[in-house]
Order: C-alpha cells, then sequence, then structure tokens
C-alpha cells in the first residue's frame, strides 16, 4: 500500500451502484513517478464502454467507478526518466495504463494484449491503489501509456480519437482491410462507427454505412462522405448488398444478429466485431464455412499503433463530431446515449465544469 506522501489527492465523478448513477467523488492517485507524467484533464469523451461499466452490464464492476478513457489534457509534471514529454504538451490517454512491459505483446507494441495490462479504470494497480478514468481533474500516468496530441489538434475532437479512433483504426490496419477501392461496410453509426467510416475514407475505401435509424442517412453520405447507407431492417437493402462487401466492421452496442452481415460479405470477407453487445450474438457457423468467411474481433490499439493513428488523424483532419457538455451533465448524457440519441460523442469540458467544492 502507498504512504501518504506517495499519494496525492484527486475528484471526479463516480458510480457507486449498478444504477450507474455518477455523483461527484474525492480519491487518491499516485505521486508522480520517474517515469512518470501527470496530466491535468481537459476533456474526455463518453464512450458506451463507459456506460456498460457503470450499470455493470458487463457483469465485472468494482464500484465506485470513474469512467473516463477517452481523454486529453495538459502535461503539468514530468518524472526525471521522462523523455516523450514535456511540461505544456498535450498528452492524450485511452484505456491502456499499464501492462508488464515484457511480454511478447509487450515487445511488440500491443500491450493492449498483455495479459498483465491494467484498464483505466475498474483494476488495480501493483501498488494497491485502484485505477479511476477521466471523469476527474487529473492522471498520473507512466509516459508509455499516453500519445503525444500534436499543436493545433482540435482538443475536443481528438479526445474520442484516444479510445473509438484506436478500436477502428486498429483492426483496418491488423486485418489488411485499409487498401483504396475496397468495399467496407461500417454497421452502427455511433461514436466508433462514424470514426470508421472517416478513416476508411481517408483510406480511400468504399464505404457502406448499416444503420437501424433512417435518420442518419443523409449525414452519414452527405457530412460523413458514406458511398451508401442500408436500413438494416430493409430485407430488399440487404438482399440487392448480397455478396458485395470485402469487409465489416461491426460497431454496434446492443444484441443483434450476426447472419445478415454475413451475408453481405463476399467470399473470403471478414467480419469484424469491435462492440460489445450484450447479450452476445450467436455465430452463423454454415454460412462462414461456405464462403470461408471469417469472423474477429478486435480491442482498442495498443501504443504504438494509438499514436500511428493519431498522427494519421491530424495528417487527414479527423476528429470525432462531437456535443461538448459540462460534467454535471454526464447523467444526462448516458440516458440519451442509452436512446442512441447523440451524433456522435459526448464529451466532457472536465477543466472548465468539474467543479471541487462538493
Ligand atoms: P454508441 O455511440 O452508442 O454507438 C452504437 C451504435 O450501435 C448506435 O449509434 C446505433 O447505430 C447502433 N445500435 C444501438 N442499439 C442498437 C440495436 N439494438 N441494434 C442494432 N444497432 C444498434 O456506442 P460506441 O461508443 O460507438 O460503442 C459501441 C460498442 O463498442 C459498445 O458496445 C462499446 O462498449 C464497444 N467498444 C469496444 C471497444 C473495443 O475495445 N473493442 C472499444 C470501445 C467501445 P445506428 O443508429 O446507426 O443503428
Amino acid at each position: 500500500m502507498c504512504s501518504a506522501e506517495q499519494t496525492i489527492n484527486a475528484y471526479g465523478w463516480a458510480a457507486t451502484d449498478s444504477s450507474g448513477i455518477l455523483s461527484p467523488f474525492h480519491f487518491i492517485r499516485r505521486a508522480n513517478g520517474d517515469n512518470d507524467i501527470t496530466i491535468k484533464i481537459l476533456y474526455c469523451g463518453i464512450c458506451h464502454t463507459d456506460f456498460h461499466l457503470a450499470k455493470d452490464e458487463l457483469g465485472m464492476t468494482t464500484y465506485p467507478l470513474v469512467p473516463g478513457h477517452e481523454i486529453v489534457g495538459q502535461v503539468t509534471k514530468v518524472g526525471r526518466n521522462v523523455s516523450k514529454f514535456r511540461v505544456g504538451d498535450k498528452a492524450g490517454v485511452g484505456p491502456l495504463v499499464d501492462s508488464c512491459g515484457r511480454c511478447e505483446n509487450c515487445d511488440e507494441g500491443q500491450e493492449n494484449y498483455c495479459s498483465k495490462l491494467k484498464w483505466i479504470f475498474n483494476g488495480q494497480f501493483e501498488d494497491g491503489l485502484r485505477s479511476y478514468g477521466g471523469y476527474s481533474d487529473k492522471l498520473v500516468i507512466h509516459e508509455r501509456y499516453a500519445v503525444l496530441i500534436p499543436d493545433k489538434f482540435p482538443l475536443e475532437g481528438a479526445a474520442p480519437l484516444l479510445c473509438a479512433g484506436s478500436t477502428v483504426y486498429s483492426p483496418m490496419i491488423y486485418f489488411g482491410l485499409a487498401e483504396p477501392g475496397k468495399h467496407i461496410g461500417v454497421v452502427g453509426l455511433g461514436g466508433l462507427g462514424h470514426l470508421a467510416v472517416k478513416f476508411a475514407k481517408a483510406f480511400g475505401m468504399k464505404v457502406t454505412v448499416i444503420s437501424t435509424s433512417p435518420n442518419k442517412r443523409n449525414e452519414a453520405v452527405e457530412q460523413l462522405g458514406a458511398d451508401a447507407f442500408l436500413v438494416s431492417q430493409d430485407q430488399e437493402q440487404l438482399q440487392a448488398a448480397m455478396g458485395t462487401m470485402d469487409s465489416i466492421m461491426d460497431t454496434v452496442s446492443a444484441s443483434h444478429s450476426l447472419l445478415p452481415l454475413v451475408d453481405l460479405l463476399k467470399t473470403n470477407g471478414k467480419l469484424i466485431l469491435v462492440g460489445a453487445p450484450v447479450p452476445p450474438p450467436e455465430l452463423p457457423v454454415l454460412p462462414l464455412l461456405f464462403g470461408r468467411k471469417l469472423i474477429a474481433g478486435s480491442a482498442c490499439g495498443g501504443m504504438k499503433e494509438t499514436q500511428e493513428m493519431i498522427d494519421f488523424a491530424a495528417k487527414h483532419n479527423i476528429a470525432a463530431d462531437i456535443e461538448v457538455v459540462p460534467m454535471d451533465y454526464v447523467n444526462t448524457a448516458f440516458e440519451r446515449l442509452a436512446k442512441n440519441d447523440v451524433k456522435y460523442r459526448f464529451v466532457i469540458d472536465v477543466a472548465n465544469t468539474l467543479n471541487p467544492s462538493f
């Protein structure tokens, strides 16, 4: 356990039970170590995973839970061994805050698949302190698990890239989807989905959005640049598009059938699951066999890949489409997220609205 000198006071908003309702919360973080940076949190995106965890929908939450894993902020302190950051830099932090640093996954920059991985919230560090996320004033983190946000990048729009952006970019690269002219379907036009459209277009791909929300068609095509839009309940539209897609990225947060998606793939097509639907869908085995089709899952990217994604996004002007909200709006934001009422990401203006005097 840490002594008082080894910790600093922090505050934020936490859920304390499976109602998922957040309220002000004081806690401690470790003090800045030799390899650490301290970040004053400026903005934090609200990912659907925050909602899943706050309500314990995945059956793995330990309360109190301070969510938030799409963080941008300003570096206020650096340890003496830190080489990547200087005080005043803008830093980004996603879901990862620690890993063993020695295994094959860590050596290959895949800390996200390290068996000793620590998540930014709902976990416990080796020193016994619990990990708390970005709906809070500050963060202390080993420099390895933070990325540099390039100058002039709009920080509010950058925040969701730290999880949503990296989660859709990583499988596009790893599974070789990101080839100009290849046809990708993006299922679910939410936080992850709208960024998948933007990255896929920047890679020169043909993009079809597959959505339950006909009212998102115009924005998908006219603002996000999608080439086509399918309403997933419209059997005629699905039938006409069967066998036309090289890959599909499924970002849906709720239970749904995979069979119509498998049918949309060409022979040898790849369906990549990045959403975490509750309950999970059934596997349509025979249609996979008879088209040599692949279904795979993918988590957010490792640290090297996350920095590459941020640099690619800055170069191609990719930022999230956001609604900036104050900290005390978070419970309303959760309610609206559950009703699919956000285009396309809430971002909390932490620095200007998190009030310490509660
Ligand atoms: P989001 O903003 O709420 O978007 C989810 C989208 O799914 C909605 O916009 C909606 O799109 C669609 N949808 C919602 N309910 C549906 C239903 N009943 N049937 C079919 N489609 C439905 O959520 P997000 O933040 O993008 O996160 C999406 C999922 O990815 C969540 O489960 C989250 O936990 C998971 N996630 C995973 C990782 C990872 O490491 N793999 C990282 C981040 C998030 P339409 O209106 O277009 O249908």
